[in-house]
Order: C-alpha cells, then sequence, then structure tokens
C-alpha cells in the first residue's frame, strides 16, 4: 500500500447525503487514495445530536458537537448541513484556516455566493459545488471548465426532480395538482410543505448558480424571474398535448444579444415544450439540463437530481478534485464572474406563447381578439376553436380559443393580455404559457 500523506477531512452533517459521503469515505479510502493521491482521513462529523439514529451505521466516535475544533484542523471541509447559518460561518471558517471547502449548498450559494468565493480568493483557496445544482448530475463542472472556451448561449434545465414527477404524472394519468401533490408527499417525492419546490424557488436557486457559471457573471437570487406549477390543471396538460407539448418547470438562463449589446435573462416558469425535444422524455423525478453553446452546439446532462447516495457521487468527486489540488500547491482557480454582462428583467424575454381563453361565441369576436392582440405587436400564428355546450336557461354561449402566438417580448404579451381580460368579447382569460425549446 502506497504511503500517502494524510489530509484530514471535516464533514458537517450526516443527514441524507453526508451519511451516505462518510460511508463512501470509509469504504473505499484505499482506492481514492490512489486517485487523489492523498489518503483522505475523516477526521470527525459535526452534528446536532450525535446519538441521533442514521441511515448508515458510522463509528460513534467520529460524531462531534464542536464543528469549529474540526473546522480548523481540516485540510478539506465537507459542508452538508444545508440552509445558511451556520453553514456560511463554518464555510468562511473553512477558507479562513486554509482548507478547501466542498459544498452541496444551492440556498447558501445563490444568496451569499459572491462572499464565500471572495473568501476563498482572499487565500488562494477553493470551492467546489458539484452537488449544488441537478445533484448527481455533472453540470458545475461542465460549465466552469469544459465549456470555458465556448460562449454558453442558452440553458434549459429540469432542475427540480418534484416538480418533474408532479407534471409527468398529470401528463400520464390525466390527474389533477393537488391529487399527485398529495400522492406525491405520501410516496417521499415531496416534503410535507412542498412550497419551495411547488413555487420554483428551489430552481430559481440552482438557475442562480448555473447562470452565474454560464455568463461569466453574479447572478444574484432577486434577479432570477420565478413562477410555480401550482396553477397548472389537467386541462392545461392535456390542451399542451394536443397542441404536440408537454408542460415542464423549467429553468431558463440566457444570452441575449441586441443592437444594444449582451444581456442576460435568468427566469424559472412552467414552459410548454415540443414533445420532440429531448427533455420533453425526462420523467419521474428525474432531472436534465440542456445546453447551448455557440461551438459546441446543443448538449444534454440526464440523470438523478437528487437522493443521499447519487448526490454523495457528486460530493467524492469535489474531494478529490480538492485533495489533488492540494497535493499540487499553488492558488485555487476563482469564479469567473468578469464579463458582468447586465440581467434583464422578463418583460426583455422573447418567446412564443399559447394564449386560452372563453368568448362570447358571436360574429366578429375572432377579428377583435385578434385586433387586441396586434395593438401592442402580438400577432396570432394559430388558432384552435371548440364551442362549449351551453348551459341550459343561458342566453349567451360560449367558444373556448386556444391562440398560439408569433414570437413577442413579455412585456407586449403582458399589456395584450390586460387588454383581453378587460374586453367585454373574452369571458375569461384560461391560461397563458410560454413556448421554450423550439
Ligand atoms: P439533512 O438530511 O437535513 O441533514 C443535515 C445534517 O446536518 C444533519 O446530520 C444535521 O444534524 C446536521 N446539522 C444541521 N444543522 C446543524 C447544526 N446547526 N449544527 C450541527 N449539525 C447540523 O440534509 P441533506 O438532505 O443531507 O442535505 C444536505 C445538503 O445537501 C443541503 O444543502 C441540501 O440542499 C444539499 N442537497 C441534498 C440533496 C438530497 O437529495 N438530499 C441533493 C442535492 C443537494 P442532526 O442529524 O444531528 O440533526
Amino acid at each position: 500500500m502506497t504511503d500517502y500523506r494524510r489530509l484530514r477531512v471535516a464533514l458537517l452533517g450526516a443527514g441524507a447525503v453526508g451519511s451516505q459521503v462518510a460511508s463512501l469515505l470509509l469504504k473505499h479510502g484505499d482506492e481514492l487514495a490512489d486517485r487523489a493521491g492523498a489518503r483522505l482521513e475523516l477526521a470527525g462529523i459535526a452534528v446536532r445530536n450525535p446519538d441521533a439514529p442514521r441511515d448508515v451505521e458510522l463509528p460513534r466516535e467520529l460524531y462531534t458537537t464542536d464543528p469549529e475544533a474540526l473546522i480548523t484542523s481540516a485540510d478539506i471541509v465537507i459542508e452538508l448541513m444545508g440552509g445558511i447559518e451556520p453553514a456560511r460561518s463554518h464555510i468562511l471558517l473553512g477558507l479562513g484556516s486554509g482548507a478547501d471547502v466542498v459544498t452541496a449548498n444551492k440556498a447558501l450559494l445563490a444568496t451569499h455566493g459572491p462572499e464565500v468565493f471572495e473568501a476563498a480568493d482572499r487565500v488562494g483557496a477553493s470551492v467546489y459545488y458539484e452537488a449544488a445544482a441537478a445533484g448527481a448530475i455533472p453540470i458545475i463542472r461542465p460549465l466552469r471548465d469544459s465549456l470555458a472556451g465556448d460562449r454558453v448561449v442558452r440553458i434549459m434545465g429540469i432542475v427540480n426532480g418534484t416538480t418533474n414527477y408532479i407534471l409527468d404524472r398529470m401528463d400520464s394519468e390525466g390527474a389533477d395538482f393537488a391529487d399527485v401533490l398529495a400522492d406525491a408527499q405520501r410516496l417521499g417525492y415531496a416534503e410535507a410543505d412542498p412550497t419551495a419546490d411547488v413555487e420554483g424557488y428551489d430552481a430559481a436557486q440552482k438557475a442562480a448558480i448555473l447562470a452565474s457559471l454560464a455568463f461569466h457573471t453574479a447572478v444574484p437570487l432577486d434577479a432570477v424571474h420565478r413562477e410555480g406549477i401550482t396553477t397548472i390543471t389537467a386541462d392545461m396538460i392535456e390542451e399542451a398535448r394536443e397542441a404536440g407539448f408537454v408542460i415542464k418547470l423549467l429553468a431558463v438562463c440566457e444570452r441575449l444579444t441586441t443592437e444594444d449589446g449582451e444581456s442576460i435573462s435568468v427566469r424559472v416558469y412552467p414552459a410548454l415544450v415540443p414533445r420532440s425535444h429531448p427533455l420533453a422524455s425526462v420523467h419521474g423525478a428525474n432531472n436534465a439540463v440542456f445546453v447551448e453553446a455557440e461551438a459546441a452546439g446543443s448538449l444534454m446532462f440526464y440523470g438523478a437530481g437528487a437522493g443521499g447516495m447519487q448526490t454523495a457521487s457528486a460530493v467524492l468527486g469535489d474531494v478529490v478534485s480538492a485533495a489533488r489540488r492540494h497535493m499540487a500547491g499553488g492558488t485555487g482557480v476563482g469564479e469567473s464572474t468578469r464579463a458582468n454582462l447586465p440581467i434583464v428583467s422578463i418583460g426583455h424575454v422573447v418567446t412564443r406563447y399559447q394564449i386560452t381563453l372563453e368568448v362570447a361565441d358571436q360574429p366578429g369576436v375572432l377579428a377583435s381578439i385578434a385586433g387586441l392582440l396586434s395593438e401592442g405587436g402580438v400577432s396570432v400564428a394559430t388558432l384552435v376553436q371548440t364551442a362549449i355546450p351551453a348551459v341550459e336557461g343561458e342566453q349567451r354561449s360560449t367558444a373556448r380559443l386556444i391562440i398560439g402566438t408569433h414570437r413577442a417580448a413579455d412585456s407586449a404579451l403582458s399589456a395584450a393580455v390586460e387588454r383581453l381580460t378587460a374586453s367585454d368579447v373574452v369571458e375569461h382569460v384560461v391560461s397563458v404559457l410560454r413556448v421554450e425549446g423550439e
């Protein structure tokens, strides 16, 4: 057995991910030493309660409730506690005392990323976070390293497994959102409080992280436009299917080029994706990230976006990278944010839309609706009209219109929808969905 130098590894957290990381570090110690060129010695595991039952049985003497002592004596700190505090302070302490840091903490990086990266830069250390977006899927390193010589144009990601599971079941079973959500909670695919997933907060954090890397620009979380999936109904899914689309919650990070120069847009919303697009075949709780780059063309990264063991794979890859860097010496490679592109609001985004309306079924209605849309520069590309059977005793009959528009700016579309809502001929604006991936 080669006599490798020992690197002290501090693990913060032994939950779903941390317990698997600890177990794999202990189980595959020799192999990891050969790959890293250093023996990764698990010096201790900081938890709140050393006696809590764990997914994996680990030596009792490794647990500690004194994270500071563990961190300041470590070469590599793995933060798997989650949340902002004390994770942030622990990471800063680790960097300040010369350790490299590995974390899966998307909430922290999306809100305090610049502070953490600056702290690493000051001391020449590195922060690794492959597991912070799309779990086991290698996407951070491809964006940071493999595509560093290219120019990313667009990323479309299914980065939240819970919402993909819900939408996929609604699509395959024709079920309602509330029923599938309740089932997902029972099966452990959704949390008791599903807000972070179904309202798009989790996806927005990942979008901020991916966009920052792809466009070499620090993207704050509040610059990410966010809409969730709670308004998606079985009818909307069925209409999408009839028009050749599937509804997916997408994180879209896009480079926009106008005569004023380049800017970026980062947004999360449920969108219509053509059934022929690779993202349409991402089923269940899986994740996928579709990247379009100027030279590389289209690339798709697919796999498990969560799960303790799966996520541990990404964390351990980072630990090996950190160990190699430690052995090679020199300063870490900081985050590249020098492009500093302006981030535009949703109003500047240009896409196609599908608008579903209930309207009075009478002569001239179509012309008035086309007129209301075109006032702001939105033009009709496709139109499907179906009569809604009249309710007994009611004078007025109603029709349902599904309008596909040509490409238009989001601000123009919103204004057009306001005009439609206020119009006498429109009884109800049923839904407005954007089309992505055509
Ligand atoms: P988890 O199951 O809730 O585990 C958290 C662990 O951190 C527990 O062991 C807990 O200790 C410990 N901890 C929390 N606060 C602490 C404190 N103040 N002091 C000491 N220890 C503390 O979390 P997880 O699912 O493993 O997630 C860890 C991180 O990975 C999060 O940032 C998460 O977003 C990210 N992530 C998770 C997944 C996934 O599939 N789970 C996927 C991708 C990324 P006790 O056990 O004693 O309470």
